[in-house]
């Protein structure tokens, strides 16, 4: 008995010395004090001893159980140690290393666009004003001479809400909207930047885009007056003399209408592929405002007259700055973005 206590002994503290993980040391625990241990087996069998042998016995065995307990105690926490060290050697801080920085945003490019288009118009006396993006068909369309089934409507194919109520298709409703809420003041200067909507999607529409609408409403303003707002906002747009052509067209709300073309600002006249070889690149639409719309307003055309005129943010961002793909502006992409 007292040999078999005694192999218990030095067995179990040379393995609890060898040990090298806490789950190791608590297998050996287990393995001689659970329980079922090795050593509670001994003691365990005890009572078949005489009984004069029972106390030296006992008193070994107890003596065996708290030097095992001590060591493995003691190996638990120099485990522990060690393992602290390692840690504290694999996860050093360099507190002398610089800091991260903190990457500061830039204005989305078109938003810095629009706020120059305000900045000129603001210059040139224009208040800024401001309408809904969900739109009544009667503002997009029936305030501007574009009655039902007119065929205008076609070009301007929008996301419908109910039959009456859609995402707006540009922002001349705010013309009307303007007009019919200050009537019969004039004169009337706004410029009215947002959003607008269409069902188109390529590289060079977006089914959401930014517009600027202008408006000038008071006696006696003639065509040379539209003329000469628009050709003092390009030059101030694109920092230099660009030529400006006006080509007749038409829109239902304007008579008469131009597209306003400008000199191309890549190639300076000779033609390129941005300018499709014609020298010229389309910037904006606009003309006289119809004397129908005026009435509708509620302002007699015999008393006043206006000039009106809309203009793509995108794409004189798209211009100054020399973007072939106006998506990019609309893909978030950061590699994009920060260059401006
Ligand atoms: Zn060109």
């Amino acid at each position: 008995m007292i040999e078999s206590i005694e192999k218990i002994r030095t067995t179990a503290i040379d393995k609890v010395a060898e040990a090298t993980s806490s789950e190791e040391l608590e297998k050996l625990r287990v393995q001689y004090l659970g329980k079922k241990g090795e050593l509670t087996q001994v003691l365990r069998g005890m009572g078949k001893l005489p009984p004069e042998e029972r106390p030296k016995v006992g008193q070994l065995a107890n003596q065996v159980r708290q030097e095992l307990e001590k060591a493995l105690q003691e190996a638990k926490e120099n485990l522990a140690r060690r393992e602290l060290a390692e840690r504290l050697k694999s996860e050093t801080i360099d507190v002398t290393l610089p800091g991260r920085p903190i990457r500061k945003g830039s204005r989305h490019p078109l938003y810095q666009i629009l706020n120059e288009i305000k900045d000129i118009f603001i210059g040139l006396g224009f208040d800024v004003a401001e309408g809904p993006e969900v739109e009544s068909d009667y503002y997009n369309f029936e305030a501007l001479n574009l009655p039902k089934d007119h065929p205008a409507r076609d070009m301007q194919d929008s996301f419908y809400i109910t039959p009456d109520v859609l995402l707006r298709t540009h922002t001349s409703p705010v013309q009307a909207r303007v007009m019919e809420s200050r009537k019969p003041e004039i004169p009337i200067r706004i410029i009215a930047p947002g959003k607008v909507y269409r069902r188109d999607d390529d590289a060079t529409h977006s089914p959401m885009f930014f517009q600027v609408e202008g408006l000038l409403i008071d006696k006696r303003v003639t065509f040379g007056d539209l003329k000469g707002t628009l050709m003092a906002f390009l030059k101030q747009m694109f920092g230099k003399e660009v030529g400006v052509r006006f080509r007749p067209s038409y829109f239902p709300f304007t008579e008469p209408s131009a597209e306003v073309d400008m000199s191309c600002v890549m190639c300076g006249g000779e033609g390129c592929r941005v300018c499709s070889q014609t020298g010229w690149l389309e910037i904006l639409g606009c003309g006289m405002v119809h004397p129908r719309v005026l009435s509708m307003s509620g302002y007699d055309p015999q008393e006043v007259s206006g000039f009106a005129f809309g203009l793509g943010v995108d794409r004189v961002a798209m211009l100054k700055y020399g973007i072939d793909d106006l998506r990019m502006f609309y893909d978030n992409d950061l590699r994009f973005l920060r260059q401006f």
